[in-house]
């Protein structure tokens, strides 16, 4: 998404759901709340970004992945108006550049570990398997994977909320002696926490965690060593920022990302990720090298297993005109 300003700066965003059956959220749905939304922010100052997002909170209850491409657009044209990237303006720049992991879709266990030496050449070290089905399988892939590995490497085992707890907790069990963490295994919190009771291995938790409310039960709980930041699950920077400075404040390290995305996603993920204390920064996503079409020059590029947000004033991207099209939604 766009947004122009009477001072001639435009700012960019973007949301992608994963699907409908990913979270609460949907690409249709995006573009039906910014029509609901959009008409109550003409006229505001984009600048003023704290009013800003109490303002959409008022205006529209909950659906936080319509306002997180809006929340983002913002902090792009407020980047542009004080000549600073994104990234300082989050916090400040850690380092020269952040690590990426590298998802590994769920295929039989021989042919995910096929992946894992062609990802290693592109220079990844973090693996994250996606796991949830049967749970011998499940056993079976993360093991063969697992013997795939060099020393420093890491490798996750996410099953997407897949599992009930039953086979969360033979899977754990199956596993005992593999050095791997497990991310969400089931569907809700109270089941999350009953596995994690049960395992030793480091505990990841992603779906459930949307918010301050969830992420301090959570830190109260014990119930994670590592929680997964998604911009728009949070509804943009700002609030994503919140959390991000709260689980460093906590000692609970991080992967920051999206559900998914390309260049415009990819760089805000970047300015977030680039800005978060590196030892609270476990893993971060590189989306554009996952899709086939570029949509913004000036997006961050993977090199060897690493990124590192733009120096450039905002988000430091320019959309591709020619490959977006026209627009389908224009308020103003
Ligand atoms: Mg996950």
């Amino acid at each position: 998404m766009q947004i122009d300003t009477d001072q001639g700066l435009t700012g960019f965003g973007e949301s992608c759901p994963l699907g409908p059956f990913y979270l609460p959220a949907y690409a249709a749905g995006v573009r039906a709340g910014l029509g609901e939304l959009g008409p109550h922010l003409i006229g505001k100052d984009p600048t003023q970004i704290g009013p800003l997002a109490r303002f959409m909170d008022a205006a529209l209850k909950g659906h936080p992945y319509v306002k997180s491409p809006i929340d983002i657009a913002c902090w792009d044209i407020l980047g542009q108006s004080c000549g600073r990237p994104v990234c300082d303006l989050l916090g400040g720049r850690f380092g020269d550049d952040v690590l990426l992991y590298r998802a590994i879709s769920q295929q039989s266990p021989e042919e995910m570990a096929d992946k894992v030496a062609g990802y290693r050449a592109e220079g990844y070290t973090r693996f994250q398997l996606k796991v949830g089905g049967e749970a011998d399988v499940d056993v079976r892939r993360i093991r063969a994977v697992a013997a795939k590995l060099k020393d420093g490497d890491r490798l996750v085992a996410d099953a997407n909320t897949g599992w009930l707890m039953h086979d969360a907790v033979r899977v754990v069990r199956g596993v005992a002696d593999v050095d791997v963490y497990i991310e969400q295994p089931c569907a809700t919190y109270e089941e999350c926490l009953s596995v994690r009771r049960m395992t030793n291995h480091p505990f990841v938790l992603d779906e459930v965690i949307d918010g301050v409310d969830s992420l301090l039960r959570a830190a109260a709980d014990r119930a994670m060593d590592v929680v997964n930041i998604k911009i728009s699950k949070f509804g943009g920077l700002t609030k994503a920022r919140l959390a991000r400075d709260l689980c460093a404040s906590l000692g609970v390290a991080m992967t920051i990302e999206d559900t998914w995305g390309g260049d415009i996603t990819t760089a805000a993920i970047a300015h977030l990720a680039h800005s978060t204390p590196t030892p609270l920064l476990f893993t971060t996503t590189d989306f554009n090298s996952y899709v086939t079409v570029s949509t913004a020059d000036g997006a961050p590029q993977r090199r060897n297993g690493r990124m590192a947000a733009s120096s450039a004033p905002g988000l430091g991207i320019r959309p591709r005109r020619e490959v977006l099209g026209k627009p389908v939604l224009d308020i103003h």
